[in-house]
């Protein structure tokens, strides 16, 4: 019997992994990964998940995203200005475009802002 080499097998996950997030869309629990890498037929399980996306954190390629509310979700790093949605019912989190005018908000005389954070929470299409 052949064995697969272990580094021969992590990278087969690595690039599983990769795979998943190009795909995505949005961002994911890495339970989230772990079920659609066994569902490309990659294996592994929810601590190998965990360590490679520690790794691609350490080398740039994706992200960790701060919600409250929630446990840790990741998405590809670099991504321009943008926020998120979390549905009340699955827990998925997407990705919405556009912004909040600033004029929205009304900062007290003498302040200045130089970043925001929003989160909008609801339920999703597929949980209507
Ligand atoms: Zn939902
Ligand atoms: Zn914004």
């Amino acid at each position: 019997m052949i064995k697969s080499e272990p580094r021969e097998r992590s990278t087969r996950q690595r690039r599983a992994i990769r795979n998943v997030f190009e795909t995505a869309d949005r961002p994911l629990a890495p339970d989230e990964v772990l079920a659609a890498v066994q569902r490309s037929g990659a294996g592994g399980s929810l601590a190998t998940v965990y360590r490679s996306i520690r790794a691609f954190i350490d080398e740039g390629y994706l992200t960790s995203v701060e919600l409250p509310g929630t446990g840790a979700f990741y998405e590809i790093a670099g991504k321009t200005h943008h926020h998120h949605f979390s549905c009340l019912k699955c827990r998925r989190v997407y990705e919405l475009e556009g912004c909040l005018p600033s004029e929205t908000l009304r900062l007290p005389r003498g302040f200045r802002a130089v970043a925001h954070d929003l989160t909008v929470f609801g339920t999703c299409a597929s949980c209507r």
